[in-house]
């Protein structure tokens, strides 16, 4: 597939610059246009652990691609060790894209990196992606919004830098203020989060997905409900990478994914 993306007025990928991209929920249907632009020129890609091989597949030959997320039970690289080596590609005068899952300014430290190459001084420019919170929704036939269901929709991580649930987040105020939740990082304290949820009033029956590899061709989605949801989350082995909805627009999808075949891109 060719862009020309002189026609399409791309701006250019200039060398000694880092574009930080997102790369969407995993299928490479899903890339914007400028993903693939910067894809076709970068000289170094620097990617994530959520980044499909199908998408890595569209680099210009000759790229080099750079793995920056956890391999083989292996730490992961430091958040300052990738900005870092950002910083001294840039300088070496390469064309550095940053390609990270979903949207980069989504639970994907995006902010640290950017906030990191502009105290730098390199040039650097923001490609947004779609987020699994929105695309992985989508994929099981869940509208985020819905005008019967829910005006409103809130977007929580399940899993602080440490690991623990984050500490910040008023459960009470959430159970209450947010028709649909949206939970990214959410496997892992699971029980934990429907109980605080619960516990602050929201019913036990709320429908609950569980979307795993969303918009990829393993997906994998788990209806259950609040009570339930840690209980089926274990029974059907579910792994990372998972975003959970929480609340009544989650019944539209059983609806909406089952009337049509084609939700997969
Ligand atoms: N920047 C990313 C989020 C990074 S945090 C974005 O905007 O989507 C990592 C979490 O994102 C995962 O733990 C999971 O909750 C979610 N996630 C990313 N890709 C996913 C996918 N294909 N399917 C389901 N969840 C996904």
């Amino acid at each position: 597939m060719e862009l020309d993306p002189a026609a399409l007025d791309f701006p250019d990928f200039a060398p000694g610059s880092v574009w930080l991209v997102g790369a969407g929920p995993g299928a490479a249907g899903l890339l914007t246009l400028l993903a693939l632009h910067a894809l076709r020129a970068a000289d170094d890609v620097v990617y994530d652990a959520l980044v499909d091989a199908r998408v890595l597949a569209l680099a210009r030959p000759g790229a080099a691609l750079d793995y920056a997320g956890k391999r083989g039970g292996k730490p992961s690289p430091l958040q300052p060790d990738i900005t870092l080596k950002l910083i001294g590609l840039a300088r070496a005068g390469r064309r550095v894209l940053r390609l990270k899952g979903g949207d980069p300014f989504v639970f994907g430290r995006g902010g640290e990196e950017a906030l990191a190459l502009a105290a730098a001084g390199i040039p650097f420019r923001i490609v947004p992606g779609i987020t699994a919170g929105i695309g992985g929704l989508a994929a099981a036939g869940i509208p985020v919004t819905h005008r019967d269901t829910n005006s409103a929709v809130t977007f929580v991580t399940g899993h602080a830098s440490g690991g623990d649930i984050p500490d910040g987040l008023d459960w009470a105020a959430l159970s209450r203020g947010a028709p649909v939740l949206v939970i990214y990082m959410a496997l892992k304290h699971l029980g934990t989060i429907a109980a605080r949820l619960i516990a602050a009033g929201r019913s036990p029956d709320e429908p609950v997905a569980l979307i795993a590899r969303a918009t990829l061709p393993d997906q994998r989605v788990v209806r259950t409900t609040l009570a339930n949801a840690a209980a089926d989350a274990a029974r059907s082995g579910i792994e990372p990478p998972a975003v959970v909805a929480v609340g009544p627009a989650v019944r539209l999808g059983d609806v909406i994914a089952r009337a049509t075949s084609a939700l997969l891109p």
